[in-house]
């Protein structure tokens, strides 16, 4: 399994997954031309996905879904809350899905499951092929036990760490849209993303990406000191945490070990 962060954040996410050729996209937040340009940055035909899957409407996961699907004829996979969308409402490649209902596309099975956020049946996603798990989840207000379960047992958890709570008090957003961020509904702060990954003790992801980070309210070094600090205090300091970049491909990450990958060539 391959995972690639194309874009993540306000200004929009995208992440493309890989398993025994089956190829997704995972959010299609940035513009057609952009999405284009990050498939050939990773040498992947537009053609060849598999299915693109979207957690929820607001326009930095959907922007070019419809534009994309269309094109290239890749089918999409999200809620019926999600597919109610104007851009998505008669798209005939659409397949609902429904939180805790396993599904597959090619290789890979998906285990889409509910998370708090303000639209209508936001999800998070994990993923599982015979290799490897992996699971994305961003926009959730906080961590209940339905979604902390999904996070056990992973090769790699990409986690929302959103916000530093003093950053955005004293930050530019007016009070209403800072109650709305740090609200049940809205996004994860640096120590809420620490503590879930905590929680999974033993069972913790080898490696964590921290995604969709406000560019206002956090930088790279809060969140990595943040998380960092409550990973070592409960002895996971050997999780290896990753910070994605906003608009353009930063990271990659594969199950398969180096050496293996190079002599297949
Ligand atoms: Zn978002
Ligand atoms: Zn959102």
């Amino acid at each position: 399994m391959q995972l690639w962060t194309l874009a993540s954040g306000s200004s929009g996410n995208c992440f493309l997954l890989e398993s025994e050729g089956t190829h997704l996209l995972v959010e299609c937040g940035r513009p057609i031309g952009d999405i284009r340009r990050y498939l050939a940055h990773c040498r992947v035909d537009p053609r060849a996905l598999d299915g693109i899957l979207l957690t929820h409407a607001h326009s930095d996961h959907i922007k070019s879904a419809r534009e994309v699907s269309d094109a290239y004829g890749v089918p999409i996979f999200a809620s019926l809350g999600t597919l109610g969308h104007p851009t998505l409402r008669d798209c005939d490649r659409a397949h609902a899905i429904t939180a805790e209902d396993r599904f597959r596309v090619g290789e890979v099975e998906v285990l889409p499951f509910a998370v708090p956020h303000d639209c209508v049946e936001p999800l998070g996603f994990r993923f599982e092929s015979a290799t490897a798990r992996a699971c994305v989840t961003t926009d959730l207000g906080w961590v209940p036990e339905s979604v902390q379960q999904h996070l056990s047992g992973l090769d790699l958890l990409v986690l929302e760490a959103n916000y530093d709570p003093q950053l955005l008090h004293e930050g530019p957003y007016p009070a209403f849209l800072k109650s709305r961020v740090a609200g049940n509904r809205g996004h994860l702060s640096n120590a809420e993303a620490g503590l879930a990954v905590a929680r999974t003790g033993d069972r913790a992801p080898r490696e964590v990406w921290l995604g969709h980070m406000s560019e206002q309210n956090n930088s790279h070094g809060h969140a990595l000191e943040t998380i960092g600090r409550t990973l070592k205090r409960r002895g996971l300091g050997h999780v290896r945490l990753r910070v994605t970049h906003h608009r353009k491909p930063s990271l990659y990450w594969s199950s398969t070990p180096r050496e293996e990958q190079l002599s297949l060539f």
